[in-house]
This record gives C-alpha cells, structure tokens and sequence, in this order.
C-alpha cells in the first residue's frame, strides 16, 4: 500500500465489547478482533496485546485511534485528557485510555467518543461523504449523536451529549422515562432499555405497528428538531439496533419532524434522515477516521479530515 494509503490501528471501546481494526478503510480491513469489555485493566491489558501483535507483525501501523463510550475528557489542556469521565459503567470512572495507549505505542492517537468517530467514518466512506455538516445518531442501548460541524464534532469544554437533551413530551404521554440522570431525555424514552421498560417485555417483542413506537417517533423527531434548528445538518444518520430493526420508524420520524418543525425550516430534498451508509461498521470504523484524522492534521493537510481530529501526537 502507498504511503498516501498508511495502515492505521482502530478501537471501538464499547460498553459490552470492543473491536479492534488494522487496515486503511472499510474496504481494506486486513485483521479484526473483538474482545469482552469487563473490567478496565483486563481490558486495556487485551487491547494492547492485539495491538502489540500489530505493531511488531508485516503491516505496522502508524497511527492509532480510539472510539469509546463517553462520557470522556476530550479537552486537550486538561491534566485527565482522554480519561474516561462519570461513567456509570462500573470501575471505569477516571480511567485513562488514551494516554496509556499513547505511552505504550508512541503513535498519533485520535481519541473520541464513539458517535463521534461513527460520524468521521460516514463522512469519509459512508452516506455523509462529501458533507462537511451533518449528524449521525444511533439509537441503541443508549442515544448518542456525534453532530460535525465544518468538518469537526462539536464540542468545547466537552464532547456533545445531545441524547440527552429535554423535549416537549407527546401529547397526554406522561410516562417518566428511565434515565437515571434526567427521567424522559430523549435516552430515557426512545432507547432499546426505554423501550422495553415501557412495553414490560423486550423492545424486539413489539410488532411495527404496537402503540409504542408513534411515542419513539415523536421522542427522535424532537432531538432531530434541536439538532436543525442548532446546526442545520445536511442530513441526519440514524442507526443502531433499534433503527436497524424498525424500519418503519425512518418514515414515522420524518414526518413527526416536518409537523415539529411547522414549515418554519425547509429541510433539503430526499429523505434527510436515512440509515447510515456503512451500517453496523460505522461504528467499528470510527477509530480508523480517527487515526487518519490524526495524521491528517499533523501533517497539515488541507484536504478532507484536516484537523478534525481530537489528537495527541
Ligand atoms: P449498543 O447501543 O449497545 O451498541 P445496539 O446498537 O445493537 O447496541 O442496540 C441495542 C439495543 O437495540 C438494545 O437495547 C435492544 O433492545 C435494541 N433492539 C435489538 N433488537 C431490536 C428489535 N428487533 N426491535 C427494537 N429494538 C431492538
Ligand atoms: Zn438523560
């Protein structure tokens, strides 16, 4: 492979497992591995065997990038960049991935969130190609967006964590909701868990045409509300499980936003919110747009991912 091609190194941290990529692109994967997430120790420890594998076999990678669920420090200045923050995952609260890492490897590193770096990876292969503003939200065990703006996640003294917005509630839907921090966010009404807590049985066991999910139509619609009104994405991805599975809701979601919104934006042509274009790699992915993100920006390049990253040389 050409230099313009590196072999960069991904992790896709998540809250039940991690994957891990060697290769350039969706398209050229040239190892995977896929490890438990149990405790941070036991965990990082097997990340960095897979990983030391990589480095000392025939294709090295020379930069790394890691996907991770939040909430983490992403905020450069900050003595605990690239920790994990308060998690409510258990034992992973301050924990240090990124610099550790680091340490270890001596690569760039691209450090994000998860939806962040599924964002990157559908700007740069997926169905956002070509965009420099759009969002990708997935709708899973929790609801995570990762918002690009200009070609960056935003962000400021933190990532983004627009799942967890407040909403305007359906119309006579007084259910509380089950997020621990904030009871009927958008996560704690339209997740996989929120789902099945409403229905009292899994959210998999709900027929497309059950009563729940003109209320999960309505929840989404409201953040996707927020989010063109405060960013005017070109478009909007929404996957994860519980999109993958119901695709109905895609239809149901567009219309509750066109009625939300009130003709008051005009929302582009097409569909507007569309699965992604990489589907359940998206994720996996993050961590390669990442590290070529990384590099990218060290070496000033103007061209697409420059200085999107949130990286560490
Ligand atoms: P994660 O968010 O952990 O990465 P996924 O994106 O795969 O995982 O989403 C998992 C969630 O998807 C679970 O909460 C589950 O309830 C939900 N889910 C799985 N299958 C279905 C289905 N057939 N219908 C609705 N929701 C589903
Ligand atoms: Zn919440």
């Amino acid at each position: 492979m050409e230099p313009s091609h590196p072999i960069v190194a991904s992790v896709e941290l998540g809250g039940t497992k991690c994957v891990c990529l060697l290769g350039h692109s969706p398209g050229s994967i040239l190892d995977r591995r896929r490890i438990p997430t149990d405790a941070p120790d036991e965990t990082l420890a097997a990340i960095e065997a897979v990983l030391d594998e990589w480095r000392g076999g025939p294709r090295p990678f020379t930069a790394l990038g890691i996907a991770a669920f939040g909430p983490l420090d992403l905020d450069p200045a900050s003595p605990s960049w690239g920790h994990v923050a308060a998690t409510p995952k258990p034992g992973w609260r301050g924990i240090d991935i990124a610099g550790r890492l680091q340490r270890r490897f001596g690569v760039p590193i691209g450090f994000d969130t998860d939806v962040d770096g599924a964002a990157l990876a559908e700007g740069r292969w997926g169905a956002a190609r070509g965009l420099t503003d759009y969002a990708y939200v997935t709708v899973g065990t929790g609801i995570g967006v990762g918002l690009v703006a200009r070609n960056r996640p935003v962000g400021g003294f933190s990532h983004a964590e627009a799942g967890h917005i407040r909403i305007a509630r359906a119309p006579g839907d007084d259910w509380p909701g089950i997020c621990p921090f904030h009871g009927d966010c958008v996560e704690g009404l339209a997740s996989g868990p929120a789902i099945a807590s409403r229905l009292g049985r899994p959210a998999a066991e709900a027929q497309p045409d059950d009563p729940v999910w003109p209320l999960v139509a309505h929840a989404l619609a409201q953040l996707f509300h927020g989010l063109v009104l405060v960013a005017a994405p070109r478009l909007i991805l929404a996957g994860g499980g519980v999109m993958e599975a119901q695709p109905q809701l895609f239809p149901m979601v567009r219309a509750a936003l066109r009625a939300s919104l009130a003709g008051y934006v005009r929302l582009p042509e097409g569909g507007y919110v569309v699965a992604p274009g990489l589907g359940s790699l998206a994720g996996p992915c993050g961590g390669l747009a990442l590290a070529l993100d990384a590099l990218d920006a060290l070496e000033g390049e103007p061209n697409e991912g420059a200085g999107r990253a949130r990286i560490s040389a």
